[in-house]
């Protein structure tokens, strides 16, 4: 009997998952496996949003290998020596994995290579798994990648995806390979109230209602924050619910403006990826340092995360993430400008919090849109700064998301909800709504002064 072990971490999926295609395809019996690593506890990665839409994936993922005749076996524990002990168990001769672009998931890889060096089992690392492209498929003359999205999008989208893979039909486990329970959502305390669903079933069904639909309004309704009209894909891609590869040549066999714009951002995710891959120390260094001697002013900090900063826009948008465990990507670059340049506070702070709350929280994408935000990593207008105000003027014209997400400010109408200062006294006392914590103005020439700008 030949066994292989598919270790899954960021490609909880039948469908086109290259790692457990290659594990059924090299043996007659197949262990599909997830450690809960205590690694990523320790690094203090598994935020309680996380953790439950995780519960669901593999929830999820034990249903689909159930009806191929497998199941999923969890193990908890130091995720290098676990997949050694099931090697060991059961005699596998190869074991298939995703390559990551952390360095956390490069020294996985390590790790994992030492301790099966004399076990006689190979390991498989498989590219374009996570995303699309694999980081390093594209790199510009001389460079290990791409600092800039414009020539790494021609460079991308004149690559070719991968083709994509089917679910595999049968997963037959070895006998007697012993499973922890899978874990449940209902044991995670501190989800907020409004996440979503997560596993690959809840993601199939979205991919299908995306793109038979609201796609074709994405290219002009992207950045409309009442409107709710992008994917909501992330946390699926984040978990790898739903393969980047197959989105991309399925928007593609769709068409039009829609698809071409949404195909885009998931280049971006791509160009993230790959940039973190290339230098792992930006999830934590800034990318370009500014010469940065940040403020670290703790009521103002507190007010940003509670959504009590007296700008509605930045308001709304941080309360939508407490609420959901997610926030519209205009919230997030407003929010985060705000932080960054108007507060002129760390965007290691930002990013820490967003990390803590966001269920689609991941390295690449977190840190390295914090850095573009703060101007420290691959924007090529690093001084640009977002006003509140016209932020909401422009992607919130009637204030209907403000209203949806600040309470205090429901019943306030039209545009005015934007800057509730302008409102008569009156009107203004019964409102139980903070005053600006900055004054605008103030915060940009001190910004301005700070990067040296004149
Ligand atoms: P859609 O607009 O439908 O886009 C489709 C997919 O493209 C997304 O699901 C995502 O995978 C990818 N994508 C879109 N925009 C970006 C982008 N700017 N960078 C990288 N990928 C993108 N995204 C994360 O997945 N995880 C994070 O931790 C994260 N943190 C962010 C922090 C800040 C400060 C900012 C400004 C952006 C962050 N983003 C992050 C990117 C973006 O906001 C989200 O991917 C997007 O809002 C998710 O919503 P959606 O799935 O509806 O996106």
């Amino acid at each position: 009997m030949n066994v292989s072990v598919a270790l899954f971490t960021s490609d909880l999926r039948l469908h086109d998952n290259p790692v457990l295609r290659a594990a059924v395809r090299d043996a007659d019996r197949v262990v599909p496996l997830f450690v809960q690593d205590d690694g990523i506890h320790a690094a203090g990665f598994d935020a309680p949003n996380r953790r439950a839409f995780l519960a669901d994936c593999l929830a999820d993922l034990d249903t689909g290998l159930r009806e191929r005749g497998g199941r999923l076996i969890v193990r908890g524990g130091d995720v290098v020596a676990e997949a050694y002990a099931v090697v060991v168990e059961t005699g596998a001769r190869s074991l298939h994995i995703a390559g990551g672009v952390s360095r956390y998931a490069t020294r996985r890889e390590e790790r994992l290579r030492a301790a099966l060096a004399d076990t006689g089992c190979a390991l498989h690392v498989h590219d374009a798994v996570i995303t699309a492209l694999a980081p390093g498929q594209v790199v510009p003359a001389g460079r290990d990648h791409f600092a800039v999205f414009t020539p790494y999008l021609r460079r991308w989208e004149a690559a070719g995806v991968r083709g994509t893979l089917g679910a595999p039909r049968a997963v037959r486990l070895p006998d007697g390979v012993g499973s922890a329970p899978l874990p449940s959502r209902t044991d995670v305390s501190g989800v907020s109230p409004g996440l979503a669903a997560g596993g690959e079933s809840v993601a199939r069904r979205r991919v299908s209602a995306w793109l038979a639909g609201p796609m074709s309004g994405y290219e002009d309704g992207h950045d409309d924050l009442a409107g709710d009209a992008t994917s909501r894909l992330s946390p699926h891609l984040h978990f790898g619910c739903v393969s980047a590869a197959e989105l991309v040549h399925r928007a593609r066999r769709r068409g039009g403006p829609g698809a071409d714009a949404f195909v885009r951002q998931l280049a971006w995710r791509d160009f993230h990826h790959q940039v973190l891959a290339a230098r792992p120390d930006a999830a934590h260094a800034d990318y370009r340092a500014r010469g940065d001697h940040w403020r670290s002013e703790g009521d103002e900090i507190d007010a940003w995360r509670a959504g009590r900063t007296g700008f509605p826009l930045v308001d709304a948008a941080m309360r939508q993430l407490a609420h959901e465990g997610w926030m519209h990507n205009r919230g997030r670059l407003l929010a985060a400008s705000f932080l960054t340049k108007t507060l002129y506070t760390d965007w290691r702070v930002g990013a820490r919090h967003f990390l803590e709350l966001l269920v689609d929280g991941d390295l690449a994408n977190n840190q390295l849109n914090w850095q573009w935000a703060a101007g420290t990593g691959t924007d090529t207008r690093p001084n640009r700064v977002l006003n509140p105000v016209a932020q909401g003027r422009r992607f919130d014209r009637h204030g209907d998301y403000v209203r949806r997400w600040v309470p205090e400010l429901a019943e306030v109408r039209g545009a005015v909800v934007h800057e509730p200062w302008e409102l008569p006294a009156r009107d203004r006392a019964r409102l139980d709504y903070p005053d600006p914590i900055v004054d605008l103005s103030e915060g940009r020439a001190r910004f301005e002064h700070a990067r040296d700008l004149g």
